[in-house]
């Protein structure tokens, strides 16, 4: 197994990242790695810069086993994904990576997944740091990441309003699926960032959101956001049956392994969807739908925005099927799994 230093891996990323496929690279002035710093073309006028991180640690968002083709790609994917629920278009970004060892046969596919991705959305790779982590220890990534919206048009979490219709990307819970199962799944390895959908929904949806931690925990963030940038009271209303199942969970259903209750769980509070969850007002329901068709990717209306009701103030997200209000102890266990690294294991 060949091992590179911390150099010759800089220099593998400088001969790997093909500069004519970057938009960065043409523009005045722009540096990317190389120097202490990288330097940012101007900046067009009317726009601003949007800016995310996001860090993946082996064993904790990936196993020690993935196809490094596709952590290459995730590590990027997830880090559109935040831009794409800006709305934002991406423009840039550096990426730190600590690592036990660099095995040339393990980096040579890791930057054919992570520059595959670069250059689709024409998103250059400007810096990083390269780390040593003591042997043994996770391998970890951190992607810093910048793009640009129109000067106060980023799709920002606090905007959903009353009357709104709540709406999905494609479909969920397979990640979620695959995890339980300890299998891998195309979805959990190749998270597809709906970057064009975000960008086409600006000036047509009131606030967006990506979904990494599940539905029902990223519905919650939204209307706390929005309660707290509006000070009114807002109700999320979920429909039950809505909620678009990926086709593993179809599959698993079909073949008896999971009940359709079970399924919907996982669609509900799983994670690691990254499809967008956004509200828009029902007069752009029409425009919505030809967006979708247009980007070939399917959305789906979930759920609706109230001004809060006396009765469910309690609750900011409510679900529902058709008979009515779900069992309180279904949405015990759909409420309670939204991930968060630092709860408490139950
Ligand atoms: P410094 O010691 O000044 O921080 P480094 O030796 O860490 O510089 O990095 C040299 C150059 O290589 C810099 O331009 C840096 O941005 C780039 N670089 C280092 N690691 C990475 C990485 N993982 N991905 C992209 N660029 C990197
Ligand atoms: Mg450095």
């Amino acid at each position: 197994m060949a091992e590179l230093t911390e150099f010759q891996f800089i220099d593998r990323l400088l001969q790997q990242q093909a500069q004519q496929d970057q938009p960065f690279f043409a523009q005045p002035h722009s540096l990317g790695i190389g120097d202490d710093a990288a330097v940012l073309p101007p900046h067009p006028a009317g726009e601003q810069l949007v800016v995310s991180t996001d860090m993946l640690v082996e064993g904790q968002h990936y196993w020690p086993t993935v196809d490094p083709t596709a952590l290459g790609h995730k590590v990027l994917a997830v880090n559109l994904s935040d831009l794409a629920a800006m709305g934002a278009k991406p423009l840039a970004f550096t990426l730190s990576a600590g690592l036990a060892q660099i095995d040339t046969t393990w980096l040579q596919a890791f930057l054919k997944g992570l520059f595959g991705l670069s250059r689709r959305y024409g998103c250059a790779l400007v810096g990083g740091d390269t780390v040593r982590v003591p042997a043994g220890s996770p391998q970890v990534f951190s992607v810093c990441i910048w793009g640009s919206v129109p000067i106060g048009q980023a799709l920002l979490r606090g905007g959903l309003q009353p009357g709104d219709d709540l709406w999905v990307s494609g479909h969920l819970g397979d990640p979620a699926y695959a995890v339980s199962q300890h299998r891998s799944d195309l979805k959990l390895d190749w998270p597809e960032p709906r970057v064009e959908l975000g960008q086409a929904l600006m000036g047509v949806a009131h606030a967006a959101i990506d979904i990494s931690d599940g539905l029902a925990a990223e519905v919650a963030h939204l209307v706390k956001a929005s309660v707290q940038a509006s000070s009114i009271s807002l109700t999320a209303t979920l429909n039950w049956q809505a909620i678009p199942l990926g086709p593993s969970l179809h599959q698993a259903i079909a073949a008896g392994h999971l009940s359709d209750q079970a399924a919907r769980i996982y669609a509900a509070n799983g994670g690691d969807d990254y499809e967008l969850c956004f509200s828009a007002p029902q007069a752009k329901r029409a425009e919505i739908e030809s967006i979708a068709q247009r980007l070939s990717c399917p959305v789906t209306r979930v759920g609706q925005v109230s001004g809060a009701h006396p009765a469910t103030t309690a609750h900011s997200v409510c679900w529902r099927d058709h008979h009515g209000p779900l069992a309180p102890d279904l949405v015990q266990q759909i409420s309670s799994r939204g991930y968060d690294h630092f709860k408490a294991s139950s």
